[in-house]
Order: C-alpha cells, then sequence, then structure tokens
C-alpha cells in the first residue's frame, strides 16, 4: 500500500518508470511473502512443519523487501522534493515502526530490516548539505538508533515471552503426560483393584464352600456318610429344642444290627464293612429329611421329630423290615436284622444324651429276650436302670466295705467222686441282697471295676487253697473274664497271688469263657503261654457257647475242656451228641473234661459212662463258703 501510495501519488516524469519496475519488484516479493502465508496458513500451521525453512523464507521476503525500500530511498533521493522527502521519510519511519513489533519474533532480521529502511536514506539526508535535510536525517538517525534499541528490546521480549510460552507449554505438556500417566496408573489400579475386590470375593466364596465342606466332612462318618456321634447329637439337641418350643415331642431310634460280629467273623471285615454302608444306605433313605446317624460299630440312630408312641413304633417297624430284606454284599446273599429301642422327648428325659442312653438300654433290654418288634423305654425298666446304676455305684465299693466273698463248688473225679477242684465263684452281699455274678460281673467289666475285684478273687482264692488241709491235692479253680486276662498287669497279679499264697502253681486252674476267643485270639494266646509258663493249668469255660473254630481252639494251650450246662440239661434233645463231640475234641487235643451242671444221678452216670473225667454240679454240692468246705470233704469221705 506504501509503495503503490509512494509511486502513484508521488510520480515525477522522470523516475516513473523506474519507480513502476521497482514496484513491480516489490509487488513481486510482496506476492511471494504472501504465498508464502498461505503455505504456512493452510499446509503448514497445524502441523510438525520444518519451522527453520519457514523462518528463513519470512527473513528473505522482509530483508528483501527491506532492500527494496533502500534502494527506493537512495535511488530516488536526489529526485525527491522536500514533501516527498517528508512523507518517504514518515512512509519508512511508519514502516519500520511497524516492523517493531512484526519482526520482532527475530531480532536480527527486526534490526536490518530497520537500518536497511532507515539508515542509508537518513545519512544520504545528513551529509546533503540542505539544512532542512540534515534536520530530518538527523532525525532519521535518532529515530533509527531508538526504533532499533525498540526492535532490539521487543524482540528480547517477544523471545523471553515465546520461551516462556513453550516453557510453560513443556511443563504444560509433562503435566498434562503426568495427568495422563496418573489417569493410566489410578486406571490400572482399579483394575487391579477390581480384580482384587472379585478374587477376594471369590476366595471368601470358596473359603466358605471349603470350611461348610471340611464341617460337613468332619461331621459325617467316613464310612456310611451318616452323621457321626458328635454331630449327631448337635442335630439332636436343635431339633428337640425346635420341638420343645412347638410342644411336641421327639422320638429317638436306637438301632442295633444282630449278629453282625458273626459278619465280620465269618465273613472278613471287608464285607462287614459294605454290610453297614449298605444298612446306613437303607436307613439314611428312610429318614429322609430327618437326622440319622452312626453311634459307633453296628449301632445307628435316627431322629423323628413331633413323632407320638404310635408314629415311632411305625416307623420303627417299617425300618426293620426295611433293614432285613436280603442283602447282595461282594457276592454274599446276606440277610441282617436290628434291633430297635426308642426314648421319646421330653417324655422320657429332657436330656439328648440321657434320651440317646435310654434308647439304647431299651435296645439292649429288648435284644436279651431276641424279639423281634421295637422296644419302647418304660418306666419299669427305668427302674431297673435305676437299680444297676444303683448296683453300679455300689460295686466300687465293695471291696472296701467287704461286701464280696467267694463260694467253692467242688469238681468231682468222675469214677472215685473225690474233690479234683473247687470252682471259686464270687458271692456280692450288697447291703443284705445277694447279687448273682451273672449281674455284677458285666457291670464290673463295664466299669473297669473287673481288674480290681479279679485280683482280689486270684489272691483269695490262692490263699483259701493253699490252706486247704482237708484236700491238699485238690486244685482251685479261678474265673477269669477275657477283659482281666488281657490287661498287661495280670501276669503280674497272677505271680502275686501264687508268691502271697505260696500255693503250687499246678493246683490253680483258670477259667476262660470260649466265647470270648474269637476277637484277641493272639493276644489270648500269648497271655496263655504266659500262664503255662508258669504251670498254671487252663480250662476252657462254657465249651460249645461260643462259636470258636477248631482251628483256632488247637493253637491254644489248653488242659480242661468245661462242658457247658446247657447241653448236659438238654442231653435228650441233642446234647448227648454235642458233648460226644466234645469228648473226641478234647481227646484229640490231649485235654481232661468237666462237665457242669450235673444235678441228678442219671446225668452223672451217663456221663461218667460216655467217657468224660469230671463232674461239676449241684448233685455234689452246690457253691459254699470257704468254712463249710472241710465239712463237705469229711462227709463225702464217709
Ligand atoms: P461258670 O464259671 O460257668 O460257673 C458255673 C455256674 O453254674 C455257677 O453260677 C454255678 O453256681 C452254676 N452251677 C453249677 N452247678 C449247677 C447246677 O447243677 N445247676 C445249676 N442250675 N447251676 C449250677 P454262678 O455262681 O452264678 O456263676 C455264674 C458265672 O459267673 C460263672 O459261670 C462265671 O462265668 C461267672 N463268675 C463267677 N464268679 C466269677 C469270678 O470270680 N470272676 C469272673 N470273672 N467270673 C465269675
Ligand atoms: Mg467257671
Ligand atoms: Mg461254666
Amino acid at each position: 500500500m506504501a509503495a503503490v501510495f509512494l509511486v502513484f501519488a508521488l510520480d515525477t516524469p522522470n523516475t516513473h518508470s523506474l519507480k513502476l519496475t521497482w514496484l513491480s519488484v516489490v509487488a513481486l516479493i510482496t506476492a511471494f511473502r504472501f504465498i508464502d502465508w498461505l503455505y504456512w496458513l493452510i499446509k503448514l500451521r497445524r502441523t510438525k512443519y520444518q519451522a527453520l525453512g519457514a523462518r528463513n523464507r519470512v527473513v528473505l521476503g522482509v530483508i528483501s523487501l527491506s532492500l527494496m525500500w533502500c534502494i527506493y530511498s537512495v535511488v530516488f533521493y536526489e529526485s525527491m522534493d522536500l514533501t516527498e522527502l517528508a512523507l518517504t521519510f514518515a512512509m519508512l519511519c511508519t514502516l519500520s515502526s511497524g516492523a517493531n513489533s512484526a519482526l520482532s519474533g527475530h531480532k536480527k532480521t527486526a534490526i536490518l530490516y530497520t537500518v536497511l529502511l532507515l539508515t542509508p536514506a537518513s545519512c544520504m539526508a545528513l551529509f546533503s548539505g540542505v539544512t532542512v535535510h540534515v534536520f530530518i536525517g538527523c532525525l532519521g538517525i535518532l529515530y533509527n538508533i531508538s526504533i532499533t534499541f525498540s526492535a532490539a528490546r521487543a524482540a528480547d521480549l517477544t523471545e523471553e515471552a515465546v520461551k516462556l510460552r513453550n516453557e510453560n507449554k513443556h511443563i504444560l505438556e509433562k503435566m498434562h503426560q503426568e495427568i495422563a500417566q496418573n489417569d493410566a496408573v489410578h486406571e490400572e489400579l482399579s483394575q487391579a483393584y477390581s480384580q482384587v475386590t472379585a478374587s477376594k470375593e471369590n476366595l471368601e466364596k470358596e473359603v466358605e464352600r471349603r470350611t461348610d465342606e471340611i464341617r460337613m466332612l468332619s461331621s459325617l462318618d467316613p464310612l456310611t456318610q451318616l452323621y457321626n456321634r458328635e454331630a449327631f447329637i448337635h442335630q439332636l439337641s436343635i431339633t428337640a429344642a425346635k420341638s420343645i418350643k412347638s410342644g411336641h415331642s421327639v422320638a429317638l431310634l436306637f438301632i442295633d444290627l444282630n449278629g453282625f460280629k458273626k459278619v465280620n467273623d465269618t465273613l472278613g471285615h471287608k464285607v462287614g464293612d459294605a454290610v453297614l454302608v449298605e444298612v446306613a444306605g437303607r436307613i439314611g433313605a428312610f429318614a429322609n429329611d430327618y437326622q440319622a446317624g452312626r453311634w459307633g460299630g453296628d449301632e445307628f440312630l435316627m431322629v423323628l421329630p413331633y413323632a407320638d408312641h404310635e408314629t415311632a413304633i411305625s416307623v420303627a417297624n417299617a425300618l426293620l423290615a426295611r433293614i432285613s430284606q436280603p442283602l447282595d454284599v461282594m457276592s454274599n446273599q446276606l440277610c441282617v436284622s436290628a434291633t430297635i429301642g426308642i426314648a421319646m422327648l421330653p417324655e422320657h428325659t429332657s436330656s439328648e444324651t440321657e434320651l440317646i442312653q435310654l434308647a439304647d438300654f431299651a435296645m439292649f433290654e429288648q435284644k436279651k429276650l431276641h424279639l423281634s418288634e421295637p422296644r419302647m423305654f418304660t418306666q419299669d425298666l427305668f427302674e431297673n436302670l435305676k437299680q444297676i446304676e444303683n448296683l453300679r455305684n455300689g460295686l466300687q465299693e465293695a471291696i472296701s466295705r467287704k461286701q464280696l466273698y467267694l463260694c467253692y463248688q467242688p469238681i468231682v473225679k468222675c469214677k472215685t467222686k473225690e474233690p479234683w477242684s473247687f470252682e471259686a465263684l464270687l458271692r456280692w452281699n450288697f447291703n443284705g441282697n445277694l447279687v448273682g455274678p451273672d449281674t455284677f460281673i458285666p457291670l464290673a467289666e463295664q466299669t473297669g471295676l473287673i481288674h480290681e475285684i479279679g485280683a482280689w478273687v486270684l489272691n483269695r482264692a490262692c490263699i483259701d487253697a493253699s490252706q486247704w488241709q482237708h484236700s491238699p491235692n485238690a486244685s482251685v479253680s479261678v474265673n477269669v473274664s477275657i477283659t482281666q486276662l488281657l490287661d498287661s498287669d495280670f501276669i503280674g497279679i497272677l505271680d502275686k497271688a501264687l508268691n502271697t499264697s505260696k500255693l503250687q502253681p499246678e493246683r490253680l486252674h483258670l477259667e476262660i469263657t470260649e466265647s470270648m476267643f474269637a476277637d484277641n485270639k493272639d493276644k489270648v494266646k500269648a497271655k496263655i503261654n504266659a500262664i503255662k509258663d508258669r504251670n498254671v493249668q487252663v480250662s476252657i469255660d462254657d465249651f460249645g457257647t461260643g462259636y470258636s473254630s477248631l482251628s483256632q481252639l488247637q493253637t491254644l494251650n489248653f488242659d480242661t475242656i468245661k462242658i457247658d450246662r446247657s447241653f448236659v440239661l438238654n442231653m435228650h434233645q441233642g446234647g448227648e451228641a454235642i458233648i460226644r463231640a466234645t469228648l473226641f475234641i478234647a481227646k484229640q487235643f490231649g485235654c481232661k473234661t468237666v462237665a457242669e451242671g450235673i444235678e441228678t444221678e442219671q446225668e452223672a452216670l451217663k456221663l461218667s459212662e460216655m467217657g468224660v473225667d469230671y463232674l461239676q454240679g449241684f448233685l455234689f454240692s452246690k457253691p459254699i463258703i470257704n468254712d463249710e468246705l472241710r465239712r463237705w470233704v469229711e462227709n463225702i469221705e464217709t
């Protein structure tokens, strides 16, 4: 605009064409700059362009233009009148002042631009010799100096501002980067957190599941998968509490298999286990939603909430029928039966453990009677139970209160009827009532008192026998229960009794009941050998009542077999055959024989004909106290 104004407004004919040429070059440079600007504006601005090339093009354009202005002021200076000179100077000053800020982005260009624009023209005016021109030249130089400083300062400030802006931008970018990083980290963290939360929830569920599993496993009997004792009692207490709260009663069924021991003994423990699993399955299926448990061995429990007597009995009957259906176990066709005792809560007791005891007791009583129907606990049974409890308590002090004493029953030689041995039979005078050994010996075994009582009997019998002047050669037979025999102190007790009494060991016979052998074969054998090492004699008591196999008996070192009283009693109904078989076996084993329970002369005669060595029974004598033995011996001698 300024160039057009100068060329056309202040036109002089002699410079016209030259000015036009100048203007053309200026226009060309301006066009170049305009195109370069457009190129920057459209193409480069938003891209990562080559700043150095772009700057060089700008510098080139600016310097070219300032050069053109320099040429203008120098070439046309002479042709200018004062007005044109003043206007030209004004124009150049304006241009340089405009460039001051416009070119502040590049200090050297800004200064060079100002210097090229003003310095040559000002110098020419200063040295023209025309006063006004000199004055204008001075002003031009002064203006040039000040505008140069100003341009330099503006360029510094701009540079500083750009630098700061870039720095800020850098900081901002860094900040943005850090924020982005923070965001990313935050994102990762929150992802990780949700993963951790999810896995924690999973873990908690897993722990809960495992805990349930462990609780379940620890509450189940491993073989039958029914509740074990603890878990059953726990479940029973919950059911009982609920039923009592709602005013209903609970029935407890105590189920015990019959003859299970025989299955175990004859078919082996594997089949025994399989039978238990099968029966447990039947009970479990029968119990349905109610709880069923295994009390131990072949004993099972079932609880029936909201049940009265009739319901309990009919459920128990149905259960008995189900249990006794044939079983197909490991290619064995078996039939097992059971006995069930029932007790009611709260009618019979309010305690869960006592409820089980009462049902067990009812079952036990029923089993004694060999009856197949279930047995409900009754008050009579309760009285019985109380009496047994009384006896159990009384038994503890029986020795110290001197309530126990021994009776002796002679065992006589078959031919001469002379006493061969006297069997010591224990008696208990419990506050004036005579309690039989069949009642209290099992109690003593249950409570463990049998060891103390047995030791007392053995000691007493040995002392008594050592003092029998009436029968110095007769033996004393002492009954030893299997629990006593298997006690680790038994041999010590035996030695002590022999030492204290000074009784010859051959005069001591220990009677061990046959039915007890099967379970503890090896231990019994070891104990019998230890007894025999001491020259003490061993008899099998109640022979024929147990289920010992002959091969089993053969390995045991016996001296005498005592034929059970029941065979003598039933001599005419098959007993005789059994007795003959027993005598045959005894002969094979090299044992002597005693027949128990002889009550009549005929029995005695018959048995001696059959070849029995010794006889024992009421026919010869009932069990009598030690003091009466002498009289009895003297009696038979006369
Ligand atoms: P056991 O050893 O078979 O004793 C024989 C039992 O038959 C005795 O009964 C005896 O009184 C009875 N008896 C003997 N002859 C006849 C008879 O002709 N007719 C009848 N009806 N009975 C006769 P008791 O004294 O009641 O003893 C029962 C069982 O108690 C004994 O059977 C024995 O197994 C056990 N017992 C007795 N005393 C002791 C003891 O001190 N320790 C141990 N562990 N058990 C004992
Ligand atoms: Mg006996
Ligand atoms: Mg006997």
